[in-house]
């Protein structure tokens, strides 16, 4: 989304929220350029790619949903509300400047997997028994190395 003052290409997504009629999405931008904010309303499925889940559903991402997935894998860890707002900032730009318009859900748990992996190695862990949806200690012991390898 190009920047409404300077004209800049790449934007950061900083909030997002469905509009009063839910028939499209309201989105505040910031402009690395300019450092200038402004407010966009875009429609569901048109700007932003879509999300492929699992089952084969398709949905349009929702910033909530990842934020409350990062929330219950950082509990209790010294990991800031502010630190996750911006990772869902981030991913969230990365998802909306993805040339193609269906995303696996995989796909962008990777990316939340490989990001928490910076983070922290337990937040890392318990984000991805979840998302790869491990229940038998062998992986569980695979993953936690993984986890912690190079620490
Ligand atoms: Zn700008």
């Amino acid at each position: 989304m190009k920047c409404v003052y300077c004209g800049q290409t790449r934007t950061q997504v900083i909030d997002s929220r469905p509009g009063r009629e839910g028939n499209h999405i309201r989105r505040r931008r910031s402009c690395p350029g300019c450092g200038r904010r402004f407010t966009t309303f875009e429609q569901p499925g048109e700007k932003g790619p879509v999300v492929v889940k699992r089952d084969g559903r398709l949905e349009p991402f929702n910033r909530d949903k990842m934020l409350a997935a990062l929330r219950k894998a950082c509990a209790k860890l010294p990991i800031s509300e502010t630190r996750l707002d911006r990772l869902v900032g981030q991913m969230e730009s990365r998802i909306q400047r993805h040339q193609y318009r269906r995303l696996r859900s995989e796909t962008i748990g990777d990316w939340v997997a490989a990001a928490l992996k910076e983070l922290h190695p337990v937040a890392y862990i318990r984000y991805t028994m979840v998302h790869r949806h491990i229940e038998d200690l062998e992986t569980l012991r695979e993953l936690v190395s993984e986890g912690f390898e190079g620490e």
